[in-house]
């Protein structure tokens, strides 16, 4: 069952969202991340806390939740 389900960022580091399919530069300050498939990037709203929000690695078109 390897590889049948979307990969989930067990925490906010460049290894752990490159698995889930995202391309990220490691900067908290600005969270630029980048979608390797199809080029989009987009910043996640940091809930207070600096708590990140549910699915905050989901490319905006739905690349990496399949
Ligand atoms: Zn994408």
């Amino acid at each position: 069952m390897q590889g049948s389900k979307p990969y989930r960022p067990k925490k906010l580091t460049i290894r752990e969202l490159a698995k889930a399919g995202v391309a990220w530069d490691g900067n908290l300050l600005r969270i630029p991340f980048v979608c390797p498939q199809c080029g989009k990037a987009w910043s996640p709203n940091v809930l207070s806390g600096g708590r990140m929000p549910k699915g905050y690695w989901h490319c905006p078109n739905k690349c990496n939740l399949r």
